[in-house]
């Protein structure tokens, strides 16, 4: 599965190259030259990850950091700083400021790749290609396909995503505008009864397995996805 991946850094020919490498093994990249731009960015869509550059005109990445952690909205986006710096004190003072790890220039694309992959892995189960499995339903990303009580099941492209990051973040209830975010990747412009819709569609393929019920209701809350009794 694909992940968004904000890069922001200030010299068009590196931003230019991670774009392109990161392009082509699959992610949706979309890049700001300074923090400024890439917080009104965010403000849109929230990316799986941010490729983050210490030193850049305004705001540095240090403070962008710092900022993006002290905001609850943007707390659990994983970082990766990139930077010129490399000695053991600055690498100290960047996983400090928030960052889940750091790349020193010059990197090679693959070291850079292989990174971006351990910290989705940990951080956004959602944004791998790793099968989950609950009671009987299984989601496998790289095949596109899902199972329930062994039949397989056709979902819509949204409805797919939606379980995806469910069946990956269980027995915790999510608001509308959370699964906005996590799952359409945008708050703004879409209406929270879309998420009502899609949860509806879901069930519906599921309900002859019985297994709609691990995608459960909570009142006043939002939705959840739990194995336990509703
Ligand atoms: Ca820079």
């Amino acid at each position: 599965m694909p992940a968004s991946i904000l890069v922001v850094e200030d010299e068009p020919a590196i931003q230019m190259l991670i774009a392109t490498n990161l392009r082509r093994h699959g992610h949706l990249v979309v890049a700001a030259l300074d923090a400024e731009t890439a917080l009104r960015q965010i403000n849109v869509a929230l990316p799986d990850l941010i490729l983050l550059d210490w030193m850049l005109p305004g705001m540095s990445g240090l403070d962008f950091a710092r900022r993006l952690r002290a905001d609850a909205r943007t707390r659990n986006v994983p970082i990766i700083m990139l930077t010129a710096r490399g000695e053991e004190r600055d690498k100290v003072t960047g996983l400090e400021s928030g960052a889940d790890d750091y790349v020193t220039k010059p990197f090679s694309p693959r070291e850079l790749l292989a990174r971006i992959q351990a910290v989705l892995r940990r951080g956004r189960p959602q944004a791998t290609e790793d099968a989950v499995e609950a009671d009987g339903l299984k989601l496998d990303p790289s095949a596109h396909r899902v199972f329930a009580a062994g039949s397989q099941v056709n979902l819509g492209p949204t409805e797919f995503r939606l379980l995806h990051f469910l069946m990956t973040h269980p027995e915790r209830v999510h608001s509308r505008d959370q699964l906005l975010d996590q799952v359409w990747g945008d708050h703004v412009f879409v209406e929270e009864r879309t998420v009502d819709v899609h949860i509806r569609r879901l069930r519906a393929a599921l309900e002859d397995s019985g297994l709609d019920r691990l995608v459960q209701t909570v009142r006043g809350s939002g939705y959840r996805f739990s194995v336990a009794e509703d």
